[in-house]
């Protein structure tokens, strides 16, 4: 199948999960994420529609975001090392994986130099995986609560990556799990924050995920095929 055949598959799957749980369609994101892949793969799947693309490494991101520049809109959903903060701040729309004050801090010292403000998803580890980033469920509102402060972010709601099974119903209490505490931080009322996204799901899963609740979807392989 063609990337344009896959993308609008997974669009078409997304609709119908969405409609099986008594959402509209329109309320489900689609994050092309596009590590690996190159630009002309890129290019057949945004003249295919895809408006928004994730990408995990700044580095990588650069020349990709050269050429296709605001036709689509940047978010990253990588590991951030603080040292590329200020470049990450440059390109990308929106920073999916914030999950510490350090990190926080230091963007929003290069967003307040750029004179922006930088949305951002809170990045949740549900299951304490060592290998993964973001903050653990109990330290999630007091971070939501000190990010709220800074000038030069503006929290938007939360994303997570949960432990990796084969079956996606597996999946399933964690992605409840990440509505639930969005649920909690909406009812903490924290001033400034909006907690209206939720970011979750990828190829195996995402279903699933919009089923209970994302708002976006993460999709590498389903619509580029297997990464090398
Ligand atoms: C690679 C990646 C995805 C997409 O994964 P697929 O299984 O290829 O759909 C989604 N989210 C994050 C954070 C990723 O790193």
């Amino acid at each position: 199948m063609s990337i344009a055949d896959n993308l609008s598959r997974v669009q078409e799957r997304i609709a119908n999960a969405a409609i099986r749980s008594g959402r509209s369609p329109e309320s489900v994101e689609l994050v092309g994420v596009t590590k690996t892949v190159d630009i002309q793969r890129i290019e057949l799947a945004v003249a295919a529609g895809l408006k928004i693309l994730g990408e995990n490494y700044v580095q990588e991101a650069r020349d990709k975001i050269a050429q296709l520049g605001d036709r689509v809109s940047w978010h990253f959903v990588g590991r951030l090392q603080t040292n590329k903060a200020k470049h990450a701040v440059k390109l990308f729309d929106l920073i999916e994986t914030v999950d510490s004050m350090k990190l926080a801090v230091e963007l929003n010292r290069r967003a307040h130099s750029l004179g922006r403000v930088i949305p951002i998803f809170i990045q949740l580890n549900l299951a304490d995986e060592v290998t993964k980033g973001g903050v653990k469920t109990a330290d999630a509102l007091a971070l939501v609560r000190q990010i709220s402060e800074l000038a030069h972010l503006q929290i938007r709601g939360l994303m997570t990556m949960p432990p990796f099974f084969n079956q996606p119903e597996r999946a399933r209490p964690y992605f409840r799990q990440l509505r639930g505490l969005s649920q909690e931080i909406v009812a903490a009322g924290v001033a400034g924050v909006a907690m209206t996204e939720i970011s979750m799901g990828m190829s195996g899963d995402f279903e699933v995920a919009v089923e209970e609740g994302a708002t976006l979807v993460r999709v590498g392989t389903a619509i580029f095929g297997e990464r090398p």
